[in-house]
């Protein structure tokens, strides 16, 4: 009769599914760059490729006062950044949590709930004789879904991602939404510019660090931004700007690989993820690597296990059968247990799902987590090479801006993106290397603002 199976023979398993070969990443990275190609030709392609009317870099030299909203996908924040130039800055921010009702609730509440917290964050933050009479504050808003723009102060909102289903707002132009709401809390400022957060992360990456080219955000999605030749927007040429013209484009990257599934190496825990989120098809690349998924993913291989009786067998594990109750964040603290116990997965297990473990069993755990990461940002490494290899970035190397918590508190996570590109490009994909764009979209949103009044 077979012998029982240990963790360790289970892990074998999961680590064939969840492992890249170098071989594979290169041949996505072929297909991620004939995507992004075919977004830059025609209008409404799956990585739609989305013209930003960002012209070109800051000279660093832009100064002021500017407020910022962002909407993220987890958190709203709100901000005041003074730029000084030089690339320098000053930021006070505060954050505010969305709760899951208001990510389904009506549009214009959303947006009016957006304005109280500006009014509440200008009530406390700026100083009395500040804003003179008559005067208004430019405002930058970071909105990160995809919008369709024809000007930098007006967005369609084309579709909500990252697990929004707010109601009365996609085919809509949210920066007049957001006006509204402005209107009727009475705030003294002026959208100046509607942005995306890996627009505003490309923007003020550059400000502090000139040798930046790229932007990517791994938070709650996963988005990219670079900086394109208008000669190569083969859509927009109606627009009638000159060809050697430079504006950002917002890939919305997340979306490669959506309905087809050809090149993707999709498990079938992803597949369960993409049937039951709300949005089947959709994401498909996001939903492989980011914050709001790797939990969930990881959830799906703990269930099957169950259901099979290889863990907790006498248990109730209840707690654990609820879709995403397992954070993305206790990836990160499982993978960074410094101890031979690994007390800090007993103290999560126990605490959160009521579950006692074995060692083996939290050994596999952490193993399990570190796939699932690996895959994750090895994934990312191949979107990033595509647009390196598409720009012809790699002989004199490059800076990728990055932010979100995954990229900023998931240890080893660039560490694992530049392997990813070394895998990817030989020895020269050391020329590429990621840095953290501290409070990209809200100094990023402030600069573009600047950019834009100074191109008024
Ligand atoms: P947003 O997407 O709203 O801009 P963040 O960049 O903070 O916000 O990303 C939020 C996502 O990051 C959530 O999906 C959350 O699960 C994940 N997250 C939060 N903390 C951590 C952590 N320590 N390690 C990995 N992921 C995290």
């Amino acid at each position: 009769h077979a012998t029982k199976k240990t963790m360790a023979d289970h892990l074998r398993k999961y680590e064939s599914l969840f492992t890249l070969t170098p071989q594979r990443m290169r041949m996505i990275v072929e297909a991620f760059k004939d995507t992004l190609e075919l977004g830059l030709q025609k209008h409404d392609q799956v990585v739609p490729m989305i013209p930003t009317f960002v012209f070109g870099w800051p000279t660093g030299k832009e100064r002021g006062d500017y407020l910022a909203v962002d909407l993220g996908g987890t958190n709203l924040r709100v901000c005041l950044v003074t730029l000084q130039g030089e690339g320098k800055f000053e930021i006070t921010q505060s954050k505010y949590r969305l709760s899951e009702e208001q990510k389904q609730e009506d549009g214009q509440k959303l947006f009016d709930f957006c304005a109280e917290c500006l009014k509440t964050f200008i009530d406390s933050n700026i100083k009395e004789g500040t804003i003179k009479e008559g005067q208004e504050l430019p405002l930058g808003f970071t909105f990160s879904y995809p919008c369709s723009q024809e000007r930098i102060d007006h967005g369609q909102l084309i579709r909500w991602t990252k697990g929004f289903g707010v109601t009365n707002t996609e085919g809509r132009d949210v920066a007049a939404m957001f006006i509204e709401s402005l209107g009727k809390a009475d705030i003294p400022v002026t959208l100046t510019a509607l942005i995306n957060d890996t627009t505003g992360t490309l923007i003020a990456s550059h400000y502090v660090n000139p040798r930046t080219k790229i932007a990517v955000i791994f938070g709650t999605g996963c988005n990219a931004a670079y900086m394109e030749k208008m000669g190569n927007v083969e859509k927009s040429k109606s627009l009638g700007i000159k060809d050697d013209a430079e504006m950002a484009i917002n890939c919305e990257w997340g979306a490669f690989d959506s309905f087809e599934h050809e090149h993707l190496p999709r498990t079938k825990y992803d597949k369960v993820v993409d049937e039951t989120s709300n949005k089947p098809g959709e994401q498909a690349f996001e939903k492989l690597i980011s914050g709001r998924y790797l939990g969930e993913i990881l959830r799906l291989v703990i269930c099957e296990l169950i259901d099979e009786g290889v863990l907790f067998l006498g248990q109730n594990t209840y707690k654990l059968e609820a879709p995403y109750v397992f954070d993305t964040a206790f990836l990160s603290l499982m993978e960074s247990d410094p101890t031979d116990e690994l007390l800090m997965i007993i103290g999560i297990f126990t605490h959160f799902f009521a579950v006692e473990t074995t060692l083996a069993e939290r050994q596999f755990f952490r193993a399990l987590a570190m796939l699932i990461g690996k895959r994750a940002a090895r994934l990312s490494a191949c979107g990033i090479a595509a647009i390196v290899s598409k720009m012809g970035y790699l002989e004199e190397g490059c800076s990728v801006g990055a932010d979100g918590s995954l990229y900023n508190k998931y240890p080893g996570f660039a560490d694992r993106i530049h392997e990813g590109l070394i895998d990817i490009f030989g020895e020269k994909g050391k020329n590429i290397v990621t840095h953290h764009a501290e409070d990209g979209s809200g100094v990023g949103s402030a600069i573009i603002a600047a950019m834009t009044k100074e191109r008024k």
